[in-house]
């Protein structure tokens, strides 16, 4: 294999970043200047906003027999993608083209949703198939504007480039093989001087059977390829200036963070901040590939850098929340004396398929708390019960319980647990204003501090912790 030209830059567009013909018209110009940077330029694209919540949830009415869901979701999506075509590809029988393309990708949705239909549940497997068809529309569509517009560019399926175990709806990628299908696959395209535009969030199975790396999971995408390429940088294009110090939605005067070491994008991304799927960071950092963060709507602010080394300086940085939380209580006075009993519950937890957030302990060890999304509390109760069924008996442990629905509030900034006062400070906030603390974590990061409140507490808590960030503290 020869190599590729050198460096190479990978540039992930969002959902909005190709949401509209405007959006796609500013991601061509956008590729077309980091094309005078880096000489070789590979795109990883989302479905078009909206696409994928479409598509899953045809699937979803297929299961219950609702066909005419089905078939307005199919021509939503046809709208959606003609429209964009039109106005961004001149040449009729390009348009046209296009078209016909995205028709074939909309049959396949149609009778898949029929598959499901008929077997009255849609498996794991079929629904990233029908998942899967929406970044298949969007490169089709991306690739034909770039090419409209004098940029040679290839629509390229992940499915071949990408290789996963068979966890669908969450699958995991094989480095190894990735690294080699993808050279394979993109190189001969890189050298050529054409740019591949890749199916994010899409991969296969060692067979070929497709999987996807889990909702938002395109920012993983670019991560792998720019990993496994390997690339100089991956820019993620989204639709806000970069990550800021809050949800933008959420709070009005949220700023742009111009620059975030990987372990403060990483607790943010953990904690909920949707900028950046939590998956994204390792791989990058592994491979020494430098990050960034940028608006495809406003491309010439310079967005945020992730850097190796920032200041540790314990400045509070930024706030996110994960709404929809439980806290489940693991107590009694007697789990002093029962061996084992952090271990045996998050066995338990395990064993339901359920993924723990937060943990907390008291320091008598009478009792361990963790967050759990909340439509996994059932199921984790009925597990831990049965995992303590003696203790339970015998008195060991009195109760296992979980609260009313919970938000996990983070705040984020290297070298925060090192800084005195600032806990006071963050508590006292929260305290002048009403918000009841329900526990903390600090976690082995000192990048972090997280706090369990009460679901309606989320938002004034959020907006006076950024407060207190636009304070300086
Ligand atoms: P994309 O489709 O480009 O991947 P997402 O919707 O997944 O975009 O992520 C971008 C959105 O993340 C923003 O529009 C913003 O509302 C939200 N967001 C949440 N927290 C933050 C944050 N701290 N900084 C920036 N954006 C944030
Ligand atoms: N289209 C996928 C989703 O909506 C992946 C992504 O946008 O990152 O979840
Ligand atoms: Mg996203």
């Amino acid at each position: 294999m020869t190599a590729p030209p050198s460096p190479l830059l990978v540039m992930k567009f969002g959902g909005t970043s190709v949401g509209s013909a405007p959006a796609i018209a500013n991601a061509v110009e956008i590729t077309r200047n980091a094309r005078a940077e880096y000489p070789g330029v590979v795109i990883v694209t989302s479905a078009m906003s909206g696409v994928t919540n479409l598509l899953l949830a045809g699937a979803d009415a297929a299961a219950r027999g609702d066909m005419s869901a089905v078939h307005h979701a199919a021509t939503e999506m046809r709208d959606k993608h003609y429209t964009a075509a039109r106005a961004i590809i001149p040449d009729q029988g390009f348009a046209m083209q296009l078209q016909a393309e995205v028709e074939t990708l909309i049959t396949t949705f149609v009778s898949l949703c029929q598959a499901v239909g008929v077997l009255g549940e849609a498996t794991p497997r079929a629904l990233d198939a029908i998942a899967a068809l929406g970044e298949r529309m969007s490169i089709r569509l991306l690739a034909a504007a770039l090419n409209a517009n004098g940029i040679p560019a290839q629509p390229v399926d992940s499915a071949h480039l990408i290789v996963t175990d068979n966890r669908f709806q969450d699958a995991l990628p094989d480095f190894p093989a990735t690294t080699d299908r993808t050279r394979a696959g993109l190189f001969p395209l890189l050298e050529r001087g054409v740019v591949p535009v890749v199916t994010g969030f899409i991969g296969a199975t060692p067979t070929g059977i497709t999987t996807t790396l889990g909702r938002g999971g395109s920012d993983y995408s670019a991560a792998i390829l720019g990993a496994v390429l390997p690339a100089q940088d991956v820019w993620i294009w989204t639709d806000v200036d970069g990550v800021m110090s809050a949800d933008p939605r959420l709070v009005p005067d949220a700023r742009t963070i111009p620059s975030l070491t990987f372990r403060e994008i990483g607790e943010l991304a953990y904690f909920g901040a949707k900028v950046l799927h939590p998956k994204t960071i390792r791989p990058v950092i592994e491979a020494g590939v430098g990050l960034r963060v940028c608006n495809t709507f406003n491309p010439t602010h310079p967005g945020t850098r992730i850097v190796l080394n920032g200041d540790k300086s314990g400045a509070l940085k930024a706030v996110t929340a994960i709404r929809g939380q439980k806290m489940v209580t693991v107590e009694g006075r007697g789990m002093l004396g029962v061996p084992g009993v952090a271990a045996r519950t998050f066995q338990a937890v395990a064993e339901t398929g359920t993924s723990v957030i937060l943990i907390t302990q008291a320091s008598s060890e009478q009792s361990i708390s963790f967050c759990i999304p909340a439509s996994s509390v059932e199921r984790v109760i009925a597990a831990l019960e049965k995992a303590f069924a003696a203790e339970l008996a015998r008195r060991d442990i009195d109760r296992i319980w979980a609260t009313d629905e919970n938000v996990i509030v983070t705040v984020v900034g290297a070298g925060l647990q090192y800084t005195s006062g600032i806990a006071g400070r963050l508590f006292m906030s929260l305290g002048n204003i009403g918000v009841n603390i329900l526990a903390i974590a600090q976690g082995s990061s000192e990048a972090a501090i997280s706090m369990v409140l009460a679901a309606q507490d989320a938002e004034t808590a959020v907006r006076a912790i950024h407060d207190l960030i636009i304070m300086g503290h």
